[in-house]
């Protein structure tokens, strides 16, 4: 049986006893994949300048997964996004898309699309786009992909066109109107009209088009910290890179 090849960007590198290095990887076809690179912490030559998160690569795999592992024969670097690493902030950026991208990588119609909007995303930061418009924006795009797209046309509750005062529904994981808000159950969250429509906007927009939206920083904020609520809710817990956003983003 010969090798297998597969597109991949990098999640997570870990060291695994002496010489070994345990790889987490997202690819098009199979989602987040884990795999171990034999002696790779010697051989410079079968991974050279490979495995790093964020890199774009290509992974030679062995014939058969053995178990839940794949085991990684050989790897090209295609891109390693380099000015995205110069600035800390659109790094954090990246980091805290990278993961979540892995999260909702599960369902098997969603994984192509999943790495693909990755791709673009890491592209994007890589060439200079604001991470504080990028983030909200593409955070509802993995969201919706992995089947957790929050609802913005209608009440969630009435099923109206809601007018304001809005509120957003964590559990329903949508837009609650100001009539319906006393009845309804679980955190909501008051969600001004102007963010309504940017957040309606990025879901809509194909991702290649969202450099074209504005977050101004009380917009930014508002919807981050909405999506930030409506992710630990649905994920039940926190994203790893969050806090190193929130430390970059305040910086
Ligand atoms: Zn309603």
């Amino acid at each position: 049986m010969t090798s297998r090849q597969t597109p991949a960007i990098i999640l997570q590198v870990r060291d695994y006893g002496e010489a070994d290095r345990l790889v987490n990887f997202l690819t098009p076809d199979a989602g987040r994949v884990a795999g171990i690179a034999k002696h790779a912490k010697k051989s410079r030559r079968r991974f050279a300048n490979c495995l790093e998160p964020l890199n774009r690569v290509v992974f030679q795999l062995s014939p058969k997964p053995r178990g839940d592992l794949e085991f990684l024969q050989q790897g090209e670097l295609v891109n390693p996004f380099p000015n995205l690493r110069r600035d800390l902030k659109r790094l954090a950026a990246a980091a805290v898309l990278a993961e979540l991208a892995g999260e909702l990588s599960a369902p098997v119609e969603a994984t192509g699309a999943i790495f693909q909007t990755l791709h673009l995303a890491l592209e994007l930061l890589d060439g200079g786009a604001s991470p504080d418009s990028l983030l909200p924006s593409f955070f509802l795009h993995f969201l919706k992909l992995g089947g957790y797209g929050p609802h913005w046309d209608s009440c969630q509750q009435c099923g109206q066109e809601p007018a304001a005062p809005l509120y957003f529904s964590i559990p329903k994981g949508g837009v609650v109107c100001s009539a319906c808000s006393r009845a309804a159950t679980g955190p909501l969250l008051p969600l001004n009209p102007g963010v309504w429509k940017l957040l309606r906007l990025a879901q809509e927009l194909p991702p290649a088009k969202l450099t074209r939206l504005r977050f101004p920083p009380a917009q930014r904020d508002q919807s981050l910290a909405l999506i930030h609520k409506f992710l630990r809710h649905h994920l039940g817990r926190e994203l790893k890179s969050w806090s190193f956003w929130e430390k970059m983003s305040r910086g």
